[in-house]
């Protein structure tokens, strides 16, 4: 059923496929497929209230399935893990309903939701699969056999912690709303990319820009690691850093180097802004 949308096939999912899958998130921190034998254990179902379950999964294709040991066995697709998190928070109750897609990433898949007063916010859906493995892991040192689950549900969890404490102390970030699995739900920026925008107070939007850096630095110990004018939106003459999974401690002095490189030099491109860069480094460094 490719043509269903992520909501509608949320709507499909009910208590017992939710606990199902569930179970076998739960059990991708030790390995990647989970046999049919584990799930009656782990769930104490009968192997004939498991299959049809199982079965309906992996039609709606939130399973995909192979033969180990001939045994069936299983994991989770990323559509499973989005729909785990979006039952979650609306549990939780930070999100109602989830709407269209408005971005598409290397890593991640952003959509507009509502709340429960119906004002919109975004979710970001990390999904850290295949094609970008190899380079994630290259930057963070992430251990071979991580299941991709874990890693795109760390990567959710490390972007939550930064715009959390970033915009605890009054950083230029989206609010954060709540977390669940891969997802993080943070207020809706309508804006453009730095990139897509003619600015009318480009001083103004480089010292947001550099204000933000230097909190996260000297407050939340963190340097952002992809910061460019891609990952900057602007909004009523207000920047917002976005995407910060990746963020790294302060001793990756190349990375702040780089970060700080990358906007200097588009702003100086662009509006012939032209700041000293060590003067720059020594501000973001400096205590407040
Ligand atoms: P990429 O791989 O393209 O860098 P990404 O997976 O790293 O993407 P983000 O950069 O965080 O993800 O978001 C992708 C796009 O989604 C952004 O360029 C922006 O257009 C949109 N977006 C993300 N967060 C928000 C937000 N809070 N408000 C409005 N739009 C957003
Ligand atoms: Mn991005």
């Amino acid at each position: 059923m490719p043509s269903l949308t992520l909501a509608e096939r949320a709507s499909l999912v009910g208590p017992l496929d939710y606990k199902i899958l569930k179970t076998i998130y739960s059990l991708h921190s030790n390995h990647e497929w989970i046999m049919t034998s584990e799930l009656v254990e782990e769930t104490g179902l009968r192997l004939n209230e498991l299959q049809p379950v199982l079965l309906r999964l992996y039609n709606l294709r939130l399973l995909s399935k192979q033969i180990i040991s001939g045994e069936y066995s299983y994991r989770i697709t990323f559509t499973a893990l989005d729909i785990l998190a979006i039952k979650k928070l609306y549990v939780e109750k930070v999100l109602k309903n989830l709407g269209i897609v408005i971005g598409v990433g290397k890593e991640s898949e952003v959509y507009v939701g509502y709340n429960f007063n119906d004002e919109p916010l975004v979710v970001k859906f990390h999904r850290v699969g295949k094609r970008s493995y190899k380079n994630v892991r290259k930057i963070r040192n992430i251990q071979k056999d991580k299941d991709w689950t874990v890693i795109s549900v760390e990567n959710a969890e490390r972007e939550y912690q930064a715009l959390e404490c970033v915009k605890k102390n009054y950083g230029y970030v989206p609010q954060p709303y709540g977390r669940a699995y891969n997802a993080v739900a943070m207020e809706l920026v309508e804006s453009r990319e730095l990139y897509k925008s003619e600015l009318t107070n480009p001083e103004e939007i480089l010292d947001q820009i550099l204000s933000t850096i230097r909190i996260a630095y000297n407050e939340c110990k963190m340097i952002h690691g992809d910061l460019s004018e891609y990952n900057v939106l602007v909004k009523d003459g207000t920047a917002y850093v976005i995407d910060w999974p990746q963020w790294a401690s302060p001793e990756n002095e190349d990375l702040l180097m780089r970060d700080v490189d990358h906007i200097l030099a588009y702003f100086y491109k662009k509006y012939e802004i032209d700041k000293d860069v060590d003067a720059v480094i020594d501000y973001i460094k400096g205590k407040p």
